[in-house]
């Protein structure tokens, strides 16, 4: 398995003080494609903060539905933001109704993009971060 790293800086996509810690190991979900994500554990509602600057991409906040079951795998509220060099950064498990950008807006590195929630596949209240590349794979 190569190890990919990303080409552009990124930075929390939480509030510093908002955040409880970091998690890699802990969720299930984290294999094949999604093993260079991380877990930011959050309370719901903390913000969610674009990690660079970028061009929204996708855009999902209608989903109500979540919780610590594989069924829910498909009902993440999530956000996807293009940066330069082919790198693309997602956001997951969003709060219903929560997102403030639209596909196609420019974002800045910091800006509040959603807010935290527990839509999809998930045990806690916590922001699944992932960087990857259209190139990689
Ligand atoms: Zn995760």
């Amino acid at each position: 398995m190569e190890n990919k790293k990303a080409i552009n800086r990124y930075k929390l996509p939480v509030p510093k003080d908002r955040l409880q810690r970091t998690d890699r190991t802990s969720s299930p979900a984290h294999l094949g494609n999604l093993r260079n994500a991380i877990d930011f554990i959050a309370d719901e509602q903390t913000p969610v903060l674009a990690a660079a600057d970028g061009i929204v991409n996708f855009v999902k906040d209608s989903s109500t539905a979540g919780g610590s079951n594989p069924m829910y795998w498909d009902y993440t509220n999530f956000i996807v933001i293009r940066h330069l060099k082919g790198e693309y950064s997602r956001y997951d498990h969003l709060s219903y109704h929560s997102a403030t950008v639209k596909v196609g807006q420019h974002v800045r590195a910091a800006e509040k993009i959603a807010r935290v929630g527990m839509t999809g596949y998930t045990y806690l209240p916590h922001l699944h971060f992932q960087v990857f590349c259209s190139y990689w794979n």
